[in-house]
């Protein structure tokens, strides 16, 4: 399937050829990245710990502490939420958070790419800045 249909209006709103082919070589790389389903939010920690036996090397001077141990962590609604890993899974699922690291970064690229093209626009005009009107209602 290389044909794909363009789901906004090009007739009206004409990119730049190279906006055009940045924006496909992006879209390319999230496909590819998106098809593998191997995408994970959130971030994976290394923890080590002490444990609560006075006597255990983990409260030596110096302390050898416990671990590593590996918790993925990511926020819901405003609130962290950990779940501890296996040393197996922490290296698999890394490699899944370098993912969705990468679809936000690419993301975010082609968010500028839209913004520089609205920064080109030539279609900008001084006269309909709302200037004399701070709230921007034009009711009477
Ligand atoms: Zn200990």
């Amino acid at each position: 399937m290389t044909q794909h249909t363009v789901p906004c209006h090009p007739e009206t709103v004409r990119v730049a050829a190279s906006h055009q082919a940045r924006a496909g070589q992006i879209a390319s790389e999230m496909a590819a990245i998106a098809a593998t389903g191997m995408v994970l939010p959130g971030s994976i920690t290394e923890r080590r710990t002490r444990c609560g036996r006075d006597n255990c090397a983990c409260h030596a001077d110096p302390p050898r502490l416990h671990g590593p141990y590996w918790q993925w962590t990511r926020k819901i609604a405003a609130r962290t939420v950990g779940r501890w890993l296996s040393p197996d899974q922490q290296e698999e699922y890394q490699a899944w958070i370098d993912n969705d690291r990468r679809l936000r970064d690419l993301l975010g690229q082609l968010e500028e790419l839209g913004a520089a093209a609205l920064d080109a626009d030539p279609r900008r005009n001084r006269r309909h800045r709302p200037a004399d009107n701070r709230t921007g209602q034009t009711s009477p």
